[in-house]
């Protein structure tokens, strides 16, 4: 039996970009590693700017769209291939998603219990309207909402912040084991956002869910963390325990991120971002930082960096970590 819940093994998404003539291929998520262990839950961010692969590592995990290479394993079963439908009425059970906008989550012409009684009758295979309201109120109240307060009326009939709650109660019903939940909070209005952010760390702890957080957002992703990726041109350049990461910082990326959110008035998305830059750093041979990064060396530009493992857990995508000295070093005494 596994040891792990979650293994994504080696994955990779590659899009052919440009026409007929002159396409080339773009790794959008590259040969990726990350894995949940089973035991205590976590909530694992993957952080990044757009363009990062993020969503398109998300939607592979919730089997939207299948690796290019390498493989997505939950509980020893790959779920990357065909699955029978014995087995993908599991993984519907045993992994929810809540996407981006709660408003698009729901039709406007329906009530949004709608789909909570959907979701109780066809995944957690309830038979009965008792057991499917037992189950639905259940899962409200879980989240802060009631069956009053939610049966009957339409998604414009609550706030995103209340309705982000309904999506959370519809995908919390068939007692999942993980949540992928893609920029759950972007869509909603400031204030409320770290409602929603405490209810995944209450449902954690709670449940026993494991929540894989997709966000552009560094301080939400920190307050709510236990691990972090961060992802850069389809490859996680940082990973580890997200208050080592988020403190003090190993990679020139994560450093850029940080150093940018603590300016006042200026979100990072504006500073970092570099269009014209972007589909070039994804065919770098070396590392894809290495037009922006203050600490690059020529070896960078010209060899992929190494996956380094440091003492406090955390892996690297980096040379600056290694004993390799940059060519103007001092040389050692
Ligand atoms: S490998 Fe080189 S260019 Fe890339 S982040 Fe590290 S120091 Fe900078």
């Amino acid at each position: 039996m596994s040891e792990m819940f979650l293994e994504i093994r080696d994955v990779s998404k590659i899009y052919r970009t440009g026409g007929l003539i002159g396409s080339a291929k773009l790794a959008a998520v590259d040969r990726i590693n990350l894995a949940l262990s089973k035991g205590r839950p976590n909530i694992l961010s993957i952080v990044g700017e757009s363009g990062s692969g993020k969503t398109t590592l998300a939607r592979m995990v919730m089997r939207l769209i299948r690796p290019t290479h390498g493989e997505i394993v939950i509980d020893g079963v790959s779920t990357s291939g065909r699955l029978s439908r014995a087995q993908m009425k599991e993984f519907r059970r045993r992994v929810q998603p809540i996407f981006q906008n709660p408003f698009e989550s729901f039709s406007y012409r329906k009530t949004v219990d709608t789909y909570l009684f959907e979701t109780a009758h066809n995944i957690l295979g309830v038979r009965s309207k008792d057991a499917a309201h037992q189950a639905v109120d259940r899962a409200l109240r879980n989240v802060g909402l009631s069956a009053e307060r939610v049966i009957g009326r339409y998604p414009n009939q609550f706030s995103g912040g209340e309705l982000q709650r309904v999506s959370v109660a519809r995908a919390m019903i068939p007692n999942p084991e993980l949540l992928v939940a893609d920029e759950p909070v972007s869509m909603i209005d400031a204030s409320l956002r770290m409602n929603v952010v405490n209810l995944f760390k209450a449902l954690r702890d709670e449940f026993q869910v494991n929540i894989l957080y997709i966000t552009h957002d560094l301080s939400t992703a920190y307050y709510v963390s236990d691990l972090i990726a961060i992802m850069y041109r389809g490859n996680i350049v940082e990973y580890g325990p997200s208050s080592k990461i988020l403190r003090e910082p190993a990679h020139p990326y994560t450093e850029l991120l940080l150093d940018s959110v603590a300016k006042i008035g200026v979100k990072w998305g504006e500073v970092v971002r570099l269009p014209d830059l972007e589909t070039k750093e994804y065919g770098y041979v070396g590392c894809k930082f290495a037009a922006r990064c203050p600490y690059a060396q020529p070896i960078c530009r010209t060899t992929p960096p190494p996956r380094v493992h440091t003492a406090d857990k955390r892996e690297v995508l980096c040379f600056k970590l290694t004993d390799y000295q940059p060519v103007d070093a001092p040389a050692a005494q």
